[in-house]
């Protein structure tokens, strides 16, 4: 599927949940966010419908499940298993339901993970995610290098003041293990009272140091999108940065994103959003729904907005 500025969007993010088992301070205030009602989710039929019948026949090559947290929506085995046939099927995970899920997940037809995981600090992490427990995402990074989910992708958002002295013990993490950590700059989105008053972090600073520290070669991972890879001389693991703030990468942006409730958002930033579901569940036909998507595609933008999308929150429509 060509764009106007010639971007080819073979890639597609879906909110399976707008719920979360954890409450990440940049992510959402402690007491979350209100949510959809349940009936205004879109059920695992609708989304393999849209999926397979709409979005592939235009198209979309790759299909990666986020949320809110993908894991804690009941039976979300037999959603990957619906859409199995998908060659690059991915998920996003906070890890905290990888040890348990892991391995039904691959044989379920699941090809990889993300994890997201911003310290290796107990205390940290517990504090940034408001409960989460570090040990269990950490088993849960085991289990899915076990059942073979790879390349397994570790994202890192640095924040500044908050954690990014941790990139020495991160990059540690690809020395011994075969897991690609990918370090993200934090974005003004979220919670405005959490990023309201942080500065700017460049990753530039922290490459400089880790290449200084480690003697960083170039590396190479599949799948990896915006970041720009590097290695540890003998590691098992990659290095990557991805400097949304620094760097837009709007040139390059072959994604579009379907919201829990079915909307369809050309861009994690600006407001524009189409809906699929009502005429979905009204009974409209692949190639209606498909004139649709295209609509979208030309509102698809080149580059950030002056003032960012609150709207939905970044659980909402998916990371
Ligand atoms: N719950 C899953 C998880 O945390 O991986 C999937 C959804 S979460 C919204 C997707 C990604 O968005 C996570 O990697 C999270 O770190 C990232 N994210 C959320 N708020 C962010 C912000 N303000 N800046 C950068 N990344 C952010
Ligand atoms: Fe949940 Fe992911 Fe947001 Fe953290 S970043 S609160 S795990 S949706």
């Amino acid at each position: 599927m060509l764009d106007q500025f010639g971007r080819n969007i073979d890639y597609l993010r879906i909110a399976v949940t707008d719920r979360c088992n954890f409450r990440c301070r940049y992510c959402m205030p402690t007491a979350g966010i209100p949510l959809m009602e349940r009936k205004e989710i879109l059920h695992y039929g609708e989304i393999a419908d849209l999926v397979k019948k709409v979005m592939i026949p235009l198209g979309i090559t790759k299909v990666r499940l986020t949320g809110g947290e993908p894991l804690i929506r009941k039976d979300i085995v037999r959603l990957v298993e619906r859409l199995s046939d998908i060659p690059d099927l991915s998920l996003t995970t906070n890890g905290s339901l990888l040890e348990e899920l892991a391995l039904p997940l691959k044989e379920a037809g699941l090809r990889r993970v993300n994890v997201s995981l911003d310290s290796l600090d107990q205390e940290r992490f517990s504090s940034l995610t408001r409960g989460g427990e570090l040990k269990k995402v950490l088993r849960g990074i085991e289990k899915a290098l076990e059942a073979g989910l790879e390349p397994l992708k570790i994202n890192v958002v640095l924040i500044p003041g908050v954690n990014e002295e941790e990139w020495k013990a991160f990059a540690r993490l690809t020395l011994e293990k075969r897991v690609h950590v990918r370090f993200i700059e934090f974005m003004p989105l979220g919670d405005p009272k959490y990023y309201a008053d942080r500065s700017f972090l460049p990753l530039s600073e922290i490459q400089g140091k880790m290449d200084k520290f480690f003697g960083l070669e170039e590396g190479a991972v599949s799948g990896n999108g915006p970041a720009k890879i590097f290695k540890i001389p003998g590691a098992l693991g990659t290095i990557g940065f991805i400097d949304p703030m620094s760097h837009a990468f709007c040139a390059s942006c072959n994604r579009l994103r379907l919201t829990a409730d079915g909307k369809l958002k050309p861009c994690l930033m600006h407001p524009d959003e189409v809906d699929l579901k009502t005429p979905f569940r009204e009974g409209a036909s692949p190639s209606e729904l498909q004139e649709l998507v295209k609509r979208v595609l030309a509102k698809k933008p080149i580059g950030y907005p002056e003032t960012v999308d609150q709207a939905r929150s970044m659980s909402q429509i998916g990371g």
